[in-house]
C-alpha cells in the first residue's frame, strides 16, 4: 500500500534490547507490555517521557482480534510459547495492518516472528537490526559506574551495588 503510515509494534523484548529510533515512524504497543518493562526498571520516568511525547502508543487489541491470533496459534503450535502479552503484540499488529498500516513487529521472540510470518507482516528481529538510531537501556553501576552489557545483571560484581537502568539514544 503506498504512502500508508509506517507502525513499528514493540514488545517486551524490544524494549529490553533497544528501541529503533526514527523520525518517521509511530511506535505502538499494549499496556501489558509496559507493565511488563516497568515491573523490572528503576527508571520508570524514560519510557512515561517516550509517552507522553506521543512517541509511544498505547493501545489495547480487541477481544476478537485475540481470540483469532490465539487459534491460529493454537494451529502454527506456537500458543505454548507465547505468553498473553505476546498475543496482545500480535493481534494489535494484526488489527493495524487491517486498517491498512505498514507494519512491522519488533522483536527478538522466536513465536512472535513466526506467527507474524504466518500473517504476512514484517518483523524485524533486534539482534540483526539495520537500524541507526536506537534507544537502549544502559545497565549501570551508582556505586563504581560499570556498565554492564549483560541487561539482566542486578548487582555489580565488583563493588555489589545494586545496578541502575537509564535510557539511552545512541546514533549510529
Ligand atoms: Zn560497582
Amino acid at each position: 500500500m503506498k504512502g500508508s503510515k509506517k507502525i513499528l509494534i514493540l514488545d517486551s523484548t524490544a524494549f529490553y534490547a533497544g528501541i529503533p529510533f526514527t523520525s518517521s515512524s509511530i511506535y505502538y504497543t499494549t499496556p501489558s507490555v509496559i507493565k511488563e518493562v516497568k515491573h523490572t526498571r528503576t527508571s520508570k520516568i524514560a519510557m512515561d517521557s517516550l509517552i507522553e511525547a506521543g512517541r509511544i502508543i498505547v493501545e489495547m487489541p480487541s477481544i476478537k482480534s485475540l481470540e483469532k491470533i490465539r487459534n491460529l496459534a493454537s494451529v502454527s503450535g506456537d500458543i505454548e510459547k507465547l505468553s498473553q502479552t505476546d498475543l496482545e503484540v500480535i493481534a494489535l499488529a494484526y488489527e493495524k495492518k487491517d486498517k491498512g498500516f505498514n507494519v512491522t513487529i519488533v522483536s527478538d521472540d522466536y513465536s512472535i516472528e513466526n506467527l507474524a510470518k504466518i500473517l504476512q507482516i514484517n518483523s524485524i528481529p533486534i539482534i540483526t537490526k539495520g537500524i541507526s538510531n536506537i534507544v537502549q537501556w544502559l545497565v549501570y553501576c551508582t556505586g563504581c559506574g560499570k556498565v554492564f552489557k549483560d541487561k539482566k545483571m542486578v548487582i555489580c560484581d565488583v563493588c555489589g551495588t545494586k545496578l541502575k537502568r537509564k535510557f539511552n539514544l545512541i546514533k549510529g
